[in-house]
């Protein structure tokens, strides 16, 4: 493939697939050439509900890449969330908003980042900073991400930049942010349609860091109890993950959109680096008012390692 192809993480969420959309969008206008979205694995529910919404089609599924194939990439950094085949990719462009690991370039690029709630919030601002107009359905991408990282701004993870940007993108994109942010939401907690071995991966971060290797998986529902009737299927698929992937540690996050409380099965043989600061019983920790991964759980996790 000769084109510029962006895309965002394995397991892609809501904002990597409609951040690479937007970012296509956006990019291909900077540029006067075609730059095109792809995704790296299924589209979730959540995301279907948003696509749906605004007719927009799913990008492009890739598995690997060609050696030198220009990437631009969206919503991750690190090379363990990354296509295959990215350690001999050109990188030319990186908008994130995660912590930067393991990541390095043998060419200058275009990095963009911030501590802030959302990639799509960091893409509306390059439309701004570039004086593009930003088209209605373009603008319901970014309000859907934003609404699906931030969960409907209730995250720590969330700024003010990310509550202006969705005042101006719902009213861009013509919907009321809180009727269609919580129908959003909701669509992603139809977890009924899963087996266990697909919601341990649905929203599967991997991290290695020098010899550890582990996981950190999440899913959002309304009722934690009951995601945990499926318990016993679920440490099972987790169990077969940690041996098969040769993982020291799995955790599997059941976030609770309503109440904003997670609880999680932890497995593994270094579930230290979540007892030291929570009481685990029963493979189960309760984490009440922890729904970030990225600003709760990971941090803990790397502390405690
Ligand atoms: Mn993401
Ligand atoms: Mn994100």
């Amino acid at each position: 493939m000769e084109k510029i192809i962006v895309f965002g993480h394995k397991n892609p969420d809501t904002d990597s697939i409609c951040s690479s959309l937007v970012m296509a969008n956006l990019q291909t206008k900077l540029r006067r050439e075609e730059v095109i979205a792809c995704r790296l694995g299924e589209i979730n529910e959540e995301t279907k509900y948003a696509l749906e919404y605004f007719g927009v089609q799913a990008p492009k599924f890739i598995e690997k890449i060609e050696e030198n194939q220009t990437v631009m990439l969206v919503d991750h950094n690190e090379f363990s969330q990354s296509v295959e085949g990215i350690e001999k990719a050109k990188i030319d462009t990186v908008v994130d908003h995660h912590r930067i690991n393991n990541f390095q370039t043998a060419e200058p690029l275009f990095y963009y980042a911030q501590p802030v709630g959302c990639t799509a919030t960091l893409l509306f601002e390059l439309y701004k900073l570039n004086n593009l107009e930003v088209e209605p359905k373009i603008a319901g991408l970014m309000l859907s991400a934003i609404i699906s990282d931030t969960l409907l701004l209730k995250s720590p993870t969330t700024t003010e930049k990310d509550k202006k940007s969705v005042e101006e993108l719902a009213q861009i994109a013509n919907v009321d942010k809180d009727v269609y942010g919580l129908e959003l939401l909701k669509a992603g907690t139809n977890l009924d349609k899963y087996t266990e071995a697909e919601l341990i991966k649905l929203d599967a971060k991997k991290v290695e860091k020098e010899n550890i290797k582990y996981v950190i998986a999440q899913v959002n529902t309304v009722s934690i109890a009951d995601v945990l009737k499926r318990k016993t299927r679920l440490e099972e698929e987790i169990n077969n993950e940690i041996k098969k992937e040769g993982l020291n540690l799995f955790v599997f996050v059941i976030t609770d959109i309503v109440n904003s409380n997670s609880e999680a099965i932890v497995l593994g043989d270094r579930t230290d680096a979540i007892s030291k600061t929570y009481e685990i019983k029963d493979n189960i920790v309760v984490m009440p008012g922890v729904v970030s991964r990225k600003k709760q759980i990971l941090p803990l996790v790397e502390k405690n390692i």
